[in-house]
């Protein structure tokens, strides 16, 4: 958690500024007690004392923390950019980092950990509801370089939410789309004899793979100056239900046709 509210005043600060002179804190939600964690390999953030009592006393990490800070700094220094915010409370949804970027307000969400496509698909619909245009990130990895790739399962609703992309969050403001491409497997031929005699033959195809795709790399956007608002109608696939929607997407992206982005 990296805001916390101040006991005495009520007032809500962010553990980047922070100082242990203004404990006590609580958490904005559960209204128990945190405390502030500072130190030289950490980013500044807040910690419930009893964290099992509270629904968003969950395990950060600290490449989590670090994204989300970056971003908020990052954005406070832009010219179009207002009510920049961290973790504030719309609806049931705590978005990571919200803002009205040239007007449109935004949710961005930063995904690291595990997440049910239930839960995306939920947090999704409570943003449209709120008239807010969600964006959902996760963290560039090196393992999208490799010539194949396992995509989560709520990584391919990513995918299939923004048609056809997923953006992996670099550094401040630069994020980098990817598109999945299905990925094949070839089956070697080879021939052997039944018990009877008979010459047998299988193989020499190519197969596609269910677990794997070939991440392809796109272009660099800019968080504040490459994206738009976006409303996305309800689709329905094999194993992928996205809602009417309001996505927060970069301005290159078309309509494109369904069968391009169910992989
Ligand atoms: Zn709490």
């Amino acid at each position: 958690m990296l805001c916390a509210k101040r006991k005495l005043t009520g007032e809500i600060v962010t553990a980047y500024l922070a100082s242990k002179a203004h404990a006590p804190f609580v958490c904005p939600d559960c209204r128990d007690e945190v405390i502030l964690k500072t130190g030289k390999r950490t980013v500044n953030h807040f910690a419930h004392v009893n964290p099992l009592a509270c629904l968003y006393a969950e395990n950060e990490s600290e490449e989590h923390r670090r994204c989300k800070i970056e971003i908020f700094l990052a954005l406070q220094k832009e010219p179009h950019v207002r009510k920049v915010a961290l973790e504030r409370p719309l609806g049931t949804n705590r978005p990571d980092v919200s803002a009205e970027i040239n007007g449109v307000p935004v949710a961005i969400e930063v995904q690291i950990s595990s997440l049910s496509p239930k839960t995306i698909q939920q947090r999704t619909m409570e943003y449209a509801r709120n008239g807010m245009y969600v964006l959902w990130l996760l963290q560039w990895t090196p393992d999208l370089n490799a010539p194949r790739y396992t995509p989560r399962l709520w990584e391919k609703w990513i995918h299939a939410a923004y048609f056809g992309h997923v953006y992996y969050w670099l550094e401040g403001l630069n994020v980098v789309s990817y598109h999945f491409n299905p990925h094949f497997k070839s089956i070697p031929k080879r021939s052997w004899y039944s018990p009877k005699g008979k010459k047998i033959t299988a193989g020499g195809y190519s197969r596609r793979s269910k677990r794997y795709r070939t991440a392809i790399r796109g272009r660099t956007f800019n968080l504040a100056s490459d994206f738009g608002p976006r409303n996305r109608d309800w689709w329905e696939g094999k194993d992928i239900t996205i809602p009417a929607a309001k996505l927060y997407v970069d301005r290159q992206r078309n309509s494109v046709a369904t069968e391009f982005y169910e992989i």
